[in-house]
């Protein structure tokens, strides 16, 4: 079912079952009133009939049957009983009547001493008259032929005015549907053309007021980001294999010169150790890609736990030490933690061990020194940890782009890595809501602070 035939049929029902229910209302009341005020016309009937032949001598039965079928206000149909404490009839305003009522109709005018019932279609009351120690039961019937006229009048012209008052929404509705969901089409239209090579291409977004337009809006910054995400993956894709084809080619050449003879033995040996080296830079490389590829993969579903920085620093350093000997770091609280929770992020420890490693990497891998000094701090809100060494240093320009994968500055190109590391540090930091910052000079050196939020 489309939605411009569900609002409209929505819509419909909605209308439909006012119009419905007004239309009853006016129906019943309307019928309750007819009914009442045609009861209080025969019961005031019945009470000057009985009047008439109790209290006036002068009225005799004829009379008053004279009287009854004469006076301007006779009903259809109408007739008068009136029958003592015996049920013998008393009168009757039709000569030819043939008396029919059921006997407990008396009991019961008797006992409640006035009802309002039916008689087939006519409408019939029944009061008990107690005057000069008389008690007499009166029935007054009558069809009220005008009233029930009205109310079929009223009825056709409720029958129809619903029809047309449900035809004129179900048009109306459905125009009105088609033409807000006109915009909707529009936009589908447009969506239908856009694939994934032309993930340039953005959707109108009119004056940006309604929710339609801010529908195309919000697709629009989807669009973007998607098109930034298509343009890593292939810059990412792209360099991948020209870091993998370097290394390759150098294998090759390598090989090459092997095969040609005859090479002296200590040639041969430095060909092999040439080889050994550039297999271990590929190795290297794979490991990389590896750990990118990796840490990326499941990164939003993390578990996330209170984690102590400084054993972060510590299972860093053990790393870290480990695969450098020669590497030294030195460590200092910026304030001395009062308590077990003082230094605590919210965060997944292995993932910030890695963060970690990969800036103490780094700054002693830049520097001449082969030294970083770190410091961890707090305020309230924060806690972090900062790298300082005395290496290369960076410029300005430089660190904007450190972070994108696989930027090297120029003046590192002389030292082992592939520049993945940041990059992967910094996509560590999005699920943890923190952020990496860099200060830094050439020649003079760096300092890389990580700053998490307080768990
Ligand atoms: P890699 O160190 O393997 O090249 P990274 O992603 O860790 O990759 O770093 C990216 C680049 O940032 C490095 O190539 C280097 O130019 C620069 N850089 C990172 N850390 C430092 C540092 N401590 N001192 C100077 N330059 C650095």
């Amino acid at each position: 079912m489309t939605i411009r035939n569900r609002i409209s049929g929505q819509f419909t029902l909605i209308v439909a079952s006012i119009l419905i229910g007004f239309s009853l209302l006016i129906y019943l009341v309307s019928a309750t009133y007819r009914r009442e005020e045609f009861y209080e016309r025969l019961k005031s009937k019945a009470r000057t009939t009985v009047r008439f032949l109790v209290e006036v001598n002068e009225v005799d039965q004829d009379l008053l049957r004279i009287i009854d079928r004469n006076t301007l206000t006779a009903m259809i149909d109408e007739k008068v009983l009136i029958l003592d404490d015996n049920n013998k009839l008393v009168y009757s305003s039709v000569d030819d009547y043939p008396v029919r009522y059921k006997p407990d109709l008396l009991d019961a005018v008797r006992r409640e001493r006035e009802i309002e019932t039916t008689n087939g279609d006519n409408e019939l009351v029944g009061i008990l008259y107690e005057a000069n120690g008389k008690r007499l039961v009166v029935l007054a019937s009558a069809y009220d032929r005008f009233g029930q006229s009205k109310l079929e009048n009223l009825y056709l012209t409720l029958v129809w005015g619903l029809l047309g008052g449900i035809g004129l929404t179900i048009g109306l509705g459905f125009f009105f549907a088609g033409q807000s969901l006109q915009p909707i089409g529009h936009i589908n239209r447009q969506v239908q053309t856009i694939t994934a090579r032309n993930l340039r291409q953005r959707l109108d977004e009119g004056p940006r007021q309604d929710e339609i337009d801010q529908l195309a809006v919000n697709f629009n910054a989807v669009l973007q980001r998607l098109e930034q995400a298509f343009e890593q993956q292939r810059s990412f894709v792209s360099h991948a294999s020209h870091e993998l084809r370097t290394p390759l080619a150098a294998l090759k050449s390598e090989i090459q010169l092997g095969l040609r003879r005859p090479l002296s033995a200590e040639r041969h040996t430095e060909i092999l150790q040439n080889l050994l080296s550039d297999t271990d830079r590929l190795i290297a490389l794979s490991n990389s890609l590896l750990l990118l590829a990796r840490t990326l993969e499941n990164l939003e579903a993390v578990t996330m736990t209170s984690v102590r920085l400084d054993d972060v620093f510590f299972a860093a350093q053990e790393e870290l030490l480990t695969a450098h000997p020669r590497y030294a770091v030195s460590f200092q609280y910026d304030q001395v933690p009062e308590t077990e929770t003082d230094m605590v992020a919210l965060g997944n420890e292995s993932l910030l061990v890695r963060v970690v490693l990969n800036l103490l990497d780094n700054a002693c891998k830049y520097a001449a020194d082969q030294r970083a000094s770190v410091r961890i701090g707090k305020n309230a809100q924060q806690v972090w940890l900062s790298v300082t060494d005395a290496g290369i240093g960076l410029s300005t320009d430089e660190q904007k782009h450190i972070f994108e994968p696989f930027y090297r500055a120029p003046g590192a190109i002389k030292f082992g890595g592939f520049g993945i590391g940041l990059a992967v540090c910094q996509r560590i930091m999005e699920p943890h809501r923190g952020r990496i910052s860099v200060e830094s000079e050439p020649g003079i050196g760096s300092t890389f602070t990580m700053l998490l939020p307080r768990s």
